[in-house]
């Protein structure tokens, strides 16, 4: 009997971590441009999103291609600084980076901030380390939609991990996740 109520504790647990990551984990893209790779920025960067208390679930290094450029820039294409843009992504390989956590996509751009980095408020990844519209540091999902398209195209279901995170209860109240 007391055995069978064990399992029972034991199932109902793992589904409910189950559920709760689930919940928790929306995801977001974000990719250190080469003016950040040039600049030796990346651990910089990289901190803030650990600091803040987002969760990391793949990160590696591409040297994106014009193909996967032209995707990615796609809603650019009618502008004069499109190919512009994708020669200066092709400078060097880039990091990308999968952000996890409650709110993950606006949590993300609401630290990198407006997308001219004369124009972003300090404090703001854009604002802190970048005096251009171009060279501007970062790219971060700007919708949950975007971010899921994004993050297929960058990564492979299995470059992206789960794993069981201590930290949460010191992260969130036990209602917000
Ligand atoms: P964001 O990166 O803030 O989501 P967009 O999707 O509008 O902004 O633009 C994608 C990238 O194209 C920007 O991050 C920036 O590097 C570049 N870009 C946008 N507008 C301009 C511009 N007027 N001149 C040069 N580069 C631009």
């Amino acid at each position: 009997m007391i055995k069978n109520v064990n399992y029972l504790v034991l199932i109902i647990n793992f589904f409910s971590f189950v559920r709760r990551e689930l919940m928790l984990m929306e995801k977001t893209l974000i990719i250190l441009k080469p003016c950040t790779i040039q600049r030796r920025l990346i651990g910089e960067i990289i901190s803030r999103f650990e600091k803040k208390g987002l969760l990391l679930i793949g990160m590696k290094m591409a040297w994106l291609t014009d193909e996967i450029l032209n995707e990615h820039y796609s809603h650019l294409k009618e502008k004069s600084f499109f190919q512009r843009i994708k020669d200066s992504m092709n400078i060097t390989p880039v990091v990308l980076a999968c952000w996890g956590g409650v709110d993950a996509v606006s949590v993300v751009r609401t630290i990198v901030g407006a997308t001219n980095g004369r124009i972003a408020l300090p404090g703001t990844i854009r604002g802190d380390y970048s005096v251009s519209i171009q060279e501007n540091i970062i790219h971060a999902s700007d919708s949950v939609e975007t971010a899921a398209i994004e993050l297929k195209r960058f990564f492979k279901d299995e470059e992206l991990y789960s794993y069981n995170i201590d930290l949460l209860s010191s992260l969130y109240a036990n209602d917000e996740y």
